[in-house]
């Protein structure tokens, strides 16, 4: 054990207060480990301060036999196991009772201390080690998912060369391509080595965001391919509004669009069959807005308040509908990032509507 500069000043200070309540000339902490079942000594702190008290340690017949006149060797016990040794000398006279009994409390802060220092310490290790293991899961997780992605890239590709370009299907085919294209960027992303520990990694997209004008209709419009096609599989109707105004907004493309996509695909998973999904684009005096609604289940005003925790679902964690309720955490967090806001409305039975709003882009002064 390498113990903390807490542990060594509390050793320090009961060693100071003993040499001023019982005039200790000379003393010392130990900390105890035991190796191949015999307790090595480590020295946590002397007194005086910095003199080292090695002459006070145990020798062959252990520290018992050091408990003599005006020297007192007493073993620091935790849950009846050594964790280390409390020595403290004085040459001019022996201990009272009262006094032996002060070393005791002293001994015991002391083994106490010793034994939370060795807690915390295990757990810091097997804390890391998890993550050790989590991160080589990961790793390994992120590192196979690219030989099958590879090939949906591959297949896609002939596909779309199969296809005539006014064929109805490309769309479709270019939708694979594009998500196929994002799912690498992420694990490529994933893949780099992070210094935050996972719990504190809010999403995949880079910590610094950098913001550019974003014309939104020209982000929006992939996107509602994918929609599109989604929502005719699950029988819902997908409604567009506000695409003949242009709205530039200041956002990181890669991140509108993960909390567009986040939006969207609740908006579908919420909304039961013949329901209707929309998007809207409108724009304020100085923020551009887009709108994702729909006309699902709703979210009792309970859940309101937490929606944008992470790993909260609410009402719904008790439903069938798979989800792991970190969208929109992402989503809140990733709008945030850009100097926005997400908000959202919503009654049970009739549906949500869920805002971001986005400052708009300065506009480009063109030179003369
Ligand atoms: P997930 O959908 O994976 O559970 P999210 O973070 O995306 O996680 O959403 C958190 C919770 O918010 C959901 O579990 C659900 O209870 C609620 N929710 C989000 N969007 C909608 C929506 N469009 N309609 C109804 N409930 C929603």
């Amino acid at each position: 054990m390498v113990p903390s500069l807490d542990l060594t000043a509390l050793a320090q200070a009961q060693l100071q207060l003993l040499a001023e309540t019982l005039g200790v000339v000379s003393g010392a902490v130990y900390v105890a480990e035991s190796l191949e079942d015999r307790p090595q000594f480590t020295e946590l702190a002397a007194y005086p301060h910095g003199e080292s008290a090695l002459r006070l340690l145990p020798t062959g017949d252990g520290w018992s036999g050091l408990v003599r006149a005006g020297r007192a060797a007493v073993p620091l016990l935790y849950d009846r196991e050594l964790v280390g040794l409390l020595v403290a000398g004085r040459e001019d006279r022996d201990w009272t009772d009262r006094e032996r009994q002060q070393l005791q409390y002293a001994a015991e802060t002391l083994a106490l201390a010793c034994a939370l220092e060795r807690r915390c310490q295990w757990l810091e290790a097997a804390q890391a080690a998890t993550l050790r293991r989590e991160q080589e899961f990961l790793a390994t997780l992120f590192h196979q998912l690219r030989n099958p992605l590879t090939a949906i890239r591959t297949f896609a590709q002939l596909l779309r060369r199969r296809l005539r370009p006014e064929d109805a299907n490309a769309p479709l085919v270019t939708g694979i391509l594009q998500e196929a294209k994002h799912l690498q960027e992420l694990l490529i992303e994933g893949e780099q080595p992070r210094l935050l520990p996972p719990a504190e990694m809010r999403s995949l997209l880079p910590a610094a965001m950098d913001c550019t004008p974003v014309e939104a209709i020209a982000l929006v419009a992939p996107l509602l391919e994918h929609a599109q096609a989604r929502v005719q599989t699950l029988g819902l109707t997908l409604e567009v509004y506000g695409l003949e105004v242009p709205v530039t907004v200041q956002a990181n493309p890669q991140a509108l669009r993960e909390v567009l996509e986040n939006l969207m695909d609740n908006a579908c998973k919420y909304t039961p069959v013949g329901g209707t999904v929309c998007l809207h684009l409108s724009t304020t005096p100085t923020h551009g807005q887009i709108t994702v609604a729909d006309t699902g289940v709703g979210i009792p005003a309970e859940d309101l308040p937490r929606l944008f925790e992470r790993r909260f679902r609410g009402r719904q964690a008790q439903s069938d509908i798979a989800g792991t309720g970190l969208g929109l955490a992402i989503a809140h967090d990733l709008v945030q990032q850009m100097g926005g806001t997400l908000t959202v409305e919503s009654t049970v039975g009739r549906g949500s509507r869920f805002t971001v709003s986005l400052p708009l882009a300065p506009r480009l002064q063109l030179p003369g």
